[in-house]
């Protein structure tokens, strides 16, 4: 099967988007950036790119500087043949996979960190994590001059970090968070997920199982967060596999934690889970209101 260009160095991308925006100076570069082993939830983000981009570039990189964790970073998993079939199927004009000495050429000296919308949930248990993912996301910016990108709200306090990052930069890109992508059993699409056993995805599908439970509660009436928190604890934990690093009910702008939620509340309840020893993130936003503004995260 025909795939999708690949460019692995900065100077070849860089030439190649000088000659695209010189023949379309109004064309709208699309941007997707991703760590590989792409799914159906990477999809859904390169289909909608697509559909609003002149020019949709989907950058492959795992990044170094995110991991905290020396055997996650060893052990992630990669199909770079499979991933270039998956963004032809999809649409994409141009694939950056960069090696990481390219990426990297130099060590960065410049430290980028957002204590305020790390402080809690992925933040603690991730140290480092939020300061590679700026770094990282900055550079692909910088390098791809993206006129929008597209991220999954299954990242969902990485999605807020990058909407703030962009704003603060002040670097005129559209930033555009899609809902996360599930199995049938409501086990959150992820890379990550590779690792599991059979018996872990089972364990694994108790993490949404445990969210939609909580919004029905919330829906019918419970609005004490501590209260929802125990639920969502209590059907995780049934599976005997898993580990709960986090669960924590937040307000989905800020990330403050909430304890009395108000039936108009938009909030977020995000949990960090170890399956077998796999870590694995899942969250449900939860807004009540039909406030138009809100939805546009
Ligand atoms: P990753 O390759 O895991 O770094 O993810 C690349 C992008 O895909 C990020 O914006 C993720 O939030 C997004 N993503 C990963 N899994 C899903 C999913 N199940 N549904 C929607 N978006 C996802």
């Amino acid at each position: 099967m025909k795939t999708s260009p690949l460019i692995t160095t900065r100077a070849e991308l860089r030439q190649f988007l000088k000659q695209w925006r010189q023949a379309q100076p109004d064309g709208i570069v699309g941007l997707v950036p991703t760590m590989g082993y792409l799914h159906a939830g990477h999809r859904a983000l390169l289909e909608a790119a697509r559909q609003a981009s002149d020019l949709l570039i989907c950058s492959i990189f795992v990044n170094p500087l995110q991991f905290n964790d020396s055997a996650d970073f060893n052990n992630y998993p990669k199909s770079i043949t499979q991933d270039r079939e998956l963004c032809q199927t999809s649409g994409v004009d141009l694939i950056f996979a960069p090696p990481a000495e390219e990426m990297y050429s130099t060590k960065p000296l410049l430290q980028l960190a957002m204590p305020d919308l790390t402080g809690n949930l992925c933040g603690p248990g991730r140290p480092g994590h939020f300061e590679g993912v700026l770094m990282v996301v900055a550079r692909l910016f910088h390098l791809c001059q993206p006129d929008k990108a597209w991220f999954g709200k299954k990242d969902y306090q990485q999605l807020l970090v990058i909407r703030q990052l962009a704003q603060d930069l002040d670097m005129n890109i559209t930033i555009i968070g899609l809902p996360t992508v599930r199995e049938a059993s409501g086990l959150a699409m992820s890379s990550r997920n590779a690792h599991l056993s059979p018996r872990g995805r089972e364990h694994a599908s108790l993490i949404y199982r445990s969210l939609e439970l909580a919004r029905k509660e919330f829906l019918d009436g419970c609005t004490n967060a501590a209260e929802l928190i125990e639920i969502c604890k209590d059907v995780i934990q049934s599976g005997t596999l898993n580990r709960v690093e986090y669960l924590e009910i937040v307000d989905a702008r800020s990330l403050a934690p909430l304890s009395r939620l108000q039936s108009d509340s938009h909030f977020v309840i995000a949990t960090a889970v170890f399956c077998e020893q796999t870590r694995l993130i899942d969250n449900i936003e939860i807004l009540s209101h039909p406030d138009p503004e809100a939805n546009s995260l």
